[in-house]
This record gives C-alpha cells, structure tokens and sequence, in this order.
C-alpha cells in the first residue's frame, strides 16, 4: 500500500514495506540492495532498532563513518557493527578517539566525549578503528564518503557545498553522512539543483526517491545515533543500485535508556539533552 506526494518538484513514494522485484537490475550494474549506516555515535540502542527494521531488507551493510563518539556504548557499538558491515570508513569522530589531531578543532564538549570515549576502548576497538580506511570508497555505480568526496572532514550542509560537487564530472551518486541531516542534494538531468528536504512521517514509514538516470546525486542517509534536523529519531537509508531508489527510514528508539546511560557514564548534560531535540 503506497500513495505518492509531490513536495516541491520532487516525487516521493510512501511505502509501507520495500517494493518488490528489487533484482531486476539497472543498466550492467550488479542490483544491490545497500543499508547505508552513518553517525551511529555509540548509540547502541539506536542502532538496534535501525538494524531491527532493517533486517531481511538489504544484501549489504555500507558504514559511513563515526561509529564512536558522544554516546555511552563504543565498544558495544564496535561489536555489532564489525562483522555486519561489508564496508567501514572513518569519520573525524572515529579518528579523534584514535588520538588523531583532528580532536583539537573539536568543541570542549566534543571533546570531553572523546576523551572518555579513549578511556573506555578497548585496545582491540581502538586498534579496529585505527585501522578504518578514509573514504571515499567507490562502489559500483555510487561512492561513499564521510562528509565530502574532497576532505572527509568537510560539511556538505547546503547548497554552497553541494552545487559545486554536483557540478564536478566525479560526481554521479555520492553518499555521506557527517552533517547528521538526513536527505540531500541533486542536480536533475535538466542541471536544475535542489535539497532534498525530508517531510515528517510517521514511525517505520519508508520514504522511497527515485534517482533519475541522468541525475546527480549527494545522499545523506542521516544519523543513527545523534539527529540533528529537528526530528530525534534515529536515521537510517537503503539504497537500491538495482531499482535505483533510495529509501528513507525513521525510527523511535530507546532513548531515555540512552540517556541514563550518558548519566551514569558522567557524559556532558548537554550532550544528554541535545539527544531529545534532534539538534
Ligand atoms: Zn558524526
């Protein structure tokens, strides 16, 4: 059961479960079905629902970076996403916790949250997230990075940084995480630029985008772990190579659980609270 809504000039679909027939293929490209996880941020409970929802709905699992940071469970975190995940790139969070000195342009709080994220690792996750490659790693048809094709550090958050990417031959699809908004940017085949702004919808509801052939694409799935566009629950995305469709997916989690846990760990209160504005 799905209706179609128009926002703009951009057609979404609603769906209630994935459309079928996802292994038809496009073009010569392998049909893939990728969950893309991005900002989990040690937010274990977050991440189990995503995946919770998720399962039996995607072939392969794409990290884009800061697995650890701001949240209470680095380590629990680390465990169930390593043997998930085909892939796993870094984020500056994730580097910073390494004692890369990328943690002095940090904020204090930031940065307080990333000591004791150091303190807590275990040398075999600390290791493990030493050893994250930079992106942007090319898939068949797409990249992934953690904020942008040019600088993994970098904020693509509007159009100032994304036309310029989307104008670049390099870019076909890209997706990226970092700014913890999910959504994105594109340049239709006519070279018109738009934000892909996301409605509300209810809980679990998929928001399916069509890609068009000659578009181009910077795809943000949103964060896991700590949402920043105004809605707290946690984000996720499934792109489908095969379909070429993005889907969009928001889930209520346990938060207050989350939050105690911050407490006990003596994590920064406003980290705690930001949690529940989604900022
Ligand atoms: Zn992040």
């Amino acid at each position: 059961m799905h209706h179609d809504q128009k926002l703009g000039r951009i057609r979404f679909t609603f769906l209630r479960t994935p459309r079928p027939n996802y292994n038809e293929g496009w073009g010569r490209n392998p049909a893939l079905r990728y969950l893309l996880l991005s900002d989990i941020h040690s937010n274990l409970e977050a991440l189990e629902v995503c995946l919770k929802l998720a399962q039996g709905k995607y072939e392969q699992v794409l990290c884009l970076g800061d697995l650890v940071g701001y949240g209470p469970d680095p380590n629990a975190v680390i465990e169930k996403i390593r043997p998930l995940a085909s892939i796993i790139i870094r984020g500056n969070h994730d580097k910073a916790c390494t004692g890369h000195p990328v943690a002095a342009e940090f904020n204090p709080l930031a940065r307080l949250a990333t000591e004791w994220t150091r303190n807590e690792l275990t040398p075999e996750h600390f290791g493990f997230l030493q050893s994250l490659p930079a992106g942007p790693v090319r898939l068949e048809g797409f990249q992934i990075v953690h904020g942008s094709p040019l600088d993994e550090d970098d904020y693509i958050l509007g159009p100032g940084q994304a036309f310029p990417l989307l104008r670049s031959p390099g870019t076909q699809i890209v997706c990226f995480g970092h700014t913890h908004h999910q959504g994105g940017f594109m340049l239709s085949p006519q070279a018109r630029f738009q934000s892909i702004r996301l409605p509300l919808r209810k809980d679990g509801l998929i928001l399916a985008f069509p890609l068009e052939d000659q578009g181009r694409y910077l795809l943000n799935p949103g964060s896991i772990g700590q949402p920043r566009d105004g809605d707290r629950r946690a984000a996720f995305a499934i792109f489908d190579s095969g379909q070429h469709v993005i889907e969009y997916f928001r889930t209520s989690y346990d938060l207050p659980k989350t939050q105690e846990k911050m407490r006990k760990a003596g994590l920064p209160p406003l980290l705690i609270q930001r949690l529940e504005h989604g900022r």
